[in-house]
């Protein structure tokens, strides 16, 4: 166990290497990220082997000779283009081993990160690969409508559909996107066909099964019976009677269901695949064309760097995936001598998750370190904080658990002693140091030994540091709120150097939910981060990896810290880095306008405050400007830490 007090090795007996073991920097980074002999972690658009490489303290340089101040979101379109190849690739080589007849055709859901650079440059990337959008709503379906660009381009519609809806999908028939409306709910149906009869156009329809099977993790909830998608069997049946009884049975030509995201288990994926392909095989028998069978999204990324079935991980690769879903279709439609279909896979997190990084700077810490010198204990001391104080001087490996016990015990009769009158202020300060000094030093000790007693290990949380970090997780990281998710954390520069010190992060949210205490390390989750001192005028900086999925529309607005600076970056000819879209992160003005405030009348309002201290001569004219400017200036400015 390393620990911040245990023995310190001669500086030079650590390296870049074992900090890259540290963080498991390989294990998650799929590739894409690596630690450089000087202790910098590094992008690698073309993958580990290659020698192209782009340093992320350089990088960090470069914004802020720019003017780009932290945190900053960075976006690296490199990487959404190779994992949307790797997806592709991963399908085609399956397809090719296992000598399928059918193709492959992804589809990218909007939800995922609807930002209008990532749903263009899923666009641009996909085209060489027919990669298509899958849309949830009027609002997605208006995006994708703008950003397919090819004829027999594939757009998914899955959600509830009104009748608008359904009339701007019917049109984009006409105009050759490959528009299929997946049925979610029985009412659905209806509306489609009279739609279609009264359009003229006939639709392309898929229906949406709710499976018995369902996957582990998260979102296990959103695949099986409890779904709230979907159709069970019953349903099922009636909608292609409907279908077959209005004369609509050959647009029925996809089975489509959606496990939920990110299915750490290869045996769910497989699992729920062999029940899709018996209802796809069922819907063939009742005269269905059928054609497509889409997979919805499910395929994990490795948060954890575990390569295990625990939810943040995942037990198996992209070309796994790939073969598992392919074996298992080829090998059911042979059973039953059912052309092999087309499958579509629908990977939101996997597309799009190593794209984004988030980048905050280290503002402050917070140590409970006690400063204790024992000479400052009076000899006349209350009884209690002597007894207190006798607790570290008898401290063996014997006794742990007993001193452990005791330490809490003394703090707390202290504080009620000091609650009910019969001690002061300066004796219960005294009291809590010493109450510190003595859990410092059991968890010295517990750090020393072979096995130190379960409870105790919850110490290293309680003596960490609080490192504040300039963002909010609310806005950057809600999953890390909302689900307890992991991110890897991992300083950007000086892994050359032993991290000492163990901290958790805060954000600068006046919430006390704002903090990150679970983090990824030698491939297991710890509750502290591995971390180094901050240095005098230097800055500290971490980043947060694998954000792209999820977070960025998720966040919200709590204690009205916006959307941060947003840079997209890539490599440039000279093997150094190009800026590629900069988007200014929002300002105070903004996020006030938001929840409602309208900005010029927020400052008429203050205005007119300082006005009435000018008639009451409380402040002159020159003050008048100055604390007019100040606010100004503050309103158009950034709503995070400021230099
Ligand atoms: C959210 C969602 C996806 C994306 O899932 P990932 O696990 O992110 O790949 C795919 N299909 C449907 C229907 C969804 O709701």
């Amino acid at each position: 166990m390393k620990t911040p007090d245990s023995p310190q090795p001669s500086p030079s007996a650590w390296t870049s290497e074992d900090a890259a073991a540290l963080y498991g920097v390989r294990e998650w980074s799929g590739g894409y990220f690596d630690v450089s002999s000087a202790g910098e972690v590094e992008l690698c658009p073309k993958g580990i082997e290659e020698a192209s490489r782009l340093s992320l303290p350089r990088i960090v340089d470069g914004l802020r000779k720019r003017g780009i101040s932290m945190p900053v979101l960075l976006r690296f379109p490199e990487l959404l283009d190779r994992q949307i190849h790797d997806l592709n690739r991963g399908f085609g080589e399956a397809i090719e081993e296992y000598g399928y007849e059918g193709k492959y055709r992804g589809v990218y859901p909007i939800k995922v990160n609807q930002q209008e650079q990532v749903v263009d440059e899923v666009c641009t990337y996909g085209a060489r690969y027919g990669h298509g959008l899958e849309a949830g709503s009027k609002a997605e379906l208006i995006a994708a409508l703008a950003y397919l660009k090819n004829p027999g381009d594939l757009l998914i519609c899955n959600g509830y559909k009104d009748e608008r809806f359904i009339e701007l999908g019917l049109y984009a028939r006409r105009i050759g996107i490959d528009c299929v409306f997946v049925i979610e709910t029985p009412i659905e149906v209806k509306l489609i066909i009279e739609t279609a009869k009264r359009l003229g156009i006939r639709p392309k329809v898929g229906v949406r099964v709710r499976l018995s099977s369902c996957g582990s993790g998260h979102w296990k909830d959103s695949g099986g019976d409890r779904s709230v998608f979907g159709l069970n069997a019953g349903q099922l049946m009636d909608c292609v009677d409907q279908f077959r009884e209005e004369g609509y049975l050959d647009c029925l030509q996809l089975l489509h269901y959606h496990l939920g995201s990110q299915i750490p288990d290869i045996r769910d994926v497989r699992t729920a695949l062999t029940e899709a392909c018996r209802v796809y095989v069922g819907l063939i028998h009742e005269g269905a064309p059928m054609g497509t069978l889409d997979i919805g999204g499910g395929l994990a990324i490795d948060y954890e760097g575990s390569q295990s079935k625990s939810g943040g991980s995942r037990n198996y690769t992209i070309e796994e995936y790939c073969r598992d879903v392919v074996e298992t279709v080829k090998g059911q439609m042979d059973l039953c001598d059912v052309k092999h279909p087309t499958i579509v896979s629908e990977s939101g997190r996997a597309t799009v998750a190593y794209y984004s990084v988030l980048l905050v700077d280290v503002l402050d810490v917070n140590r409970f370190e006690p400063e204790l010198d024992e000479s400052e204990v009076p000899e006349n001391s209350h009884y209690l904080i002597r007894n207190s104080l006798a607790v570290g001087h008898s401290l063996c490996e014997e006794n742990l658990q007993e001193c452990y016990n005791d330490a809490f015990f003394y703090r707390d009769e202290i504080r009620q002693h000091f609650q009910a009158g019969a001690m002061g202020l300066r004796e219960r300060s005294l009291g809590e140091k010493i109450f510190w000094d003595n859990l410092a030093k059991i968890w010295k000790l517990c750090s020393q030994i072979e096995e130190p007693p379960e409870e105790l290990l919850g110490l290293e949380s309680f003596l960490a540091d609080i490192y504040y970090g300039n963002f909010s997780l609310f806005q950057s990281l809600p999953d890390a709120w909302a689900i307890d998710q992991v991110f890897p954390v991992v300083p950007i520069e000086r892994l050359n150097e032993e991290p000492m010190r163990r901290a958790i992060l805060s954000d600068i949210t006046c919430d006390c939910d704002g903090k990150v205490d679970r983090f990824v390390e030698s491939g297991r989750i710890r509750r502290t981060l591995a971390v180094h001192d901050l240095r005098e005028g230097e800055k500290y900086l971490l980043g947060v990896f694998l954000v792209g999925a999820y977070q960025e529309t998720l966040g919200d607005l709590h204690n009205l810290l916006g959307d941060t600076h947003v840079v997209s970056v890539r490599m440039g000819e000279d093997g150094d880095f190009e800026v590629d879209r900069e988007i200014e992160g929002d300002a105070i003005a903004d996020v006030l306008s938001y929840v409602e405030y309208d900005p010029k009348q927020v400052s008429a309002r203050f205005r007119a405050s300082v006005e009435r201290a000018v008639r009451s001569g409380d402040i002159d004219v020159d003050e008048r400007r100055s604390i007019v400017k100040t606010f100004e200036e503050t309103l158009r400015g950034y709503t995070y830490f400021e230099e």
